[in-house]
């Protein structure tokens, strides 16, 4: 029969000798293998007490973001929603009312806003269709969970820290991704 592929090889069944029945040869030669590694740089890493930098690319769990003054950006217009191809997002809009104008930055805000990480492939899709830079991801990863409703995140899970009130969680949880929109 036609090999699908020239990496064929013919398995070799003559009797063993001597030396391959003591078996030293391939001792040998794996413990080479071993002792050959042994000085080289080790490609793992002692997590979590070090860390590898991330990808200038990389993309990882969302952050709702908010203005200079600390009002939530987003305006719940749905678009993040639209453009998601996993449907991991679901929100309910509600209208701003007087005296509120230092929560939120439009008349309309995400009363609810959730994402499931998942469903959530990580695409970036609804960073790029957002005209408020209201939500980016971030370079963190969501934690492991053991429930299925611990990856259902929340606007408590996602809201940025108020970079007035809790300046220092905020600059934390920002890195170097955020932009702040004036
Ligand atoms: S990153 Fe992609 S899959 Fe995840 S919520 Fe945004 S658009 Fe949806
Ligand atoms: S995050 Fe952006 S795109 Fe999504 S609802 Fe809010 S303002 Fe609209």
């Amino acid at each position: 029969m036609q090999p699908l592929t020239n990496r064929v090889k013919q398995v070799d069944r003559r009797p063993m000798t001597l030396l391959e029945k003591a078996y030293l040869p391939a001792i040998f030669k794996g413990m080479s293998i071993t002792f050959g590694h042994i000085f080289k740089k080790k490609p793992t890493i002692n997590y979590p007490e070090k860390t590898r930098s991330f990808s200038p690319v990389f993309r990882g769990l969302h952050i709702l973001n908010r203005d200079e003054e600390g009002r939530e950006n987003c305006t719940a217009c749905g678009l993040c929603a639209v453009a998601c191809p996993a449907e991991a997002i679901t929100m309910e809009a509600a209208e701003r009312k007087p005296g509120e104008e230092n929560l939120y930055r439009e008349e309309k805000y995400a009363a609810r806003y959730e994402i499931n990480m998942l469903r959530c492939i990580f695409c970036g899709l609804c960073e790029e269709a957002c005209p408020k830079d209201a939500i980016y991801l971030s370079e963190t990863f969501a934690p492991a969970n053991y429930q299925r409703q611990g990856f259902i995140y929340g606007k408590d899970d996602l809201l940025i820290p108020h970079p007035v009130t809790e300046k220092e969680a905020y600059e934390k949880a920002k890195g170097g991704r955020v932009k702040i929109q004036k």
